[in-house]
């Protein structure tokens, strides 16, 4: 990550792991399925909180099956990072306002340094160091805790380091940042810490993240919310395409809806989202609800499908290509959508 790969997309499971009984545990397979369906999606990375030596073993079996890269995140006992670096993880993200003394980080390095797994300092506007609490500009008293951990590295020549400096307000999260990139050559992984439900979350990362990426700043991205994976994976997704001004895979136009629709968009695009955004193809579908704007925004799709009185008509680069009743509107769409992708595939 960093150095010119592009921006990658992470989340963090939701749930804690289950205490697996062995490697065929049908509970493994499927959170393994669920990576699966997530990297689907978009997903390149993937967190899990391990708060115990318990949560460790049932990571180590998870990372030995698992399709994508598996970050440790932990708090309080550096010994479990111990344990975690025991297995195929791909990172472990340490949060020095609550890993305690100097030697602790030292050991989890030291251990780090031996497997060749990089480091996360994570930093946290909710959990600084305590003599950092009252700092008032909380942009630097981020810095500051994460220039502290880096002197630790540093100093055992310990350079394969991410950071992130994660607080609740925009404006200081690109503050943080920025003071950090024009300070240090490490990747930064961006992220609005505790930054509310999904359309409060995504506004607030995009405020900050958006600004950041567009000057280069930052390797990675989690979208927090106090909404599913899923959602994160799609809004860090979205959040890329408007800092390139381009696509990540899948472009939804869709109408919000008014008095005129006959086709409700909003439970067709519920429907379809997840599965055109886990789509490996570069296409745009217009969802409309009526013959107002209905055509005219599907004719600019790859595919398109708009409400038409008590039919939808379905459009495939601006030609109507299907009518038919709303009832089989689902059908229809995946038809015209299965041999689109089979024109493009071949294309
Ligand atoms: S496309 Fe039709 S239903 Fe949708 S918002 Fe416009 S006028 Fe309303």
């Amino acid at each position: 990550m960093g150095h010119g790969w592009p921006v990658s997309i992470q989340t963090m499971w939701k749930d804690p792991l289950p205490n697996f009984y062995g490697p065929d545990d049908e509970r493994l397979h499927k959170i393994a399925k669920k990576i699966d369906a997530l990297k689907a999606l978009g997903c390149q990375i993937i967190r899990f909180a391990v708060p115990n030596i318990e949560a460790a073993e049932a990571l180590g079996m998870l990372a030995s099956v698992s399709s994508m890269p598996i970050v440790a995140d932990i708090h309080f006992d550096w010994r479990i990072a111990l344990r975690c670096m025991d297995f195929p993880i791909a990172k472990v993200r340490i949060n020095p306002g609550n890993i305690g003394a100097e030697w602790k980080v030292r050991e989890v390095a030291a251990k780090a340094l031996d497997k060749g797994i990089p480091i996360r300092i994570g930093i946290n506007g909710g959990s600084l160091p305590k003599d950092l609490e009252g700092e008032p500009d909380r942009a630097l008293a981020a810095l500051k805790a994460a220039t502290r951990e880096i002197e630790v590295l540093e100093s055992m020549h310990f350079s394969n380091i991410v950071v992130s400096l994660k607080l609740n307000n925009p404006e200081t999260v690109i503050r943080a940042n920025e003071l950090f990139a024009a300070q240090y050559p490490y990747p930064l992984h961006l992220g609005v810490t505790e930054a509310g439900p999904l359309v409060a979350g995504v506004v607030r990362n995009t405020a900050a993240l958006v600004p950041l990426l567009k000057k280069k700043i930052g390797a990675t991205i989690r979208i927090s919310l106090s909404d599913t994976m899923e959602q994160e994976v799609i809004a860090g997704k979205e959040i890329l395409a408007c800092v390139d001004g381009g696509q990540q895979g899948i472009r939804i136009v869709s109408c919000p809806r008014c008095g005129r629709a006959s086709f409700d968009t909003h439970a067709f695009v519920a429907r379809w989202s997840e599965r055109l955004y886990s789509l490996n193809a570069r296409i745009s579908v217009a969802v409309m609800g009526c013959v107002v704007n209905g055509p005219g925004e599907a004719r600019h799709a790859d595919l398109g499908i708009t409400g038409a009185g008590n039919s939808v008509l379905i459009f495939k680069h601006g030609e109507i290509v299907r009518r038919t009743d709303v009832q089989n509107a689902d059908s229809a769409f995946q038809e015209e959508l299965n041999s689109l992708l089979g024109a493009t595939t071949a294309s």
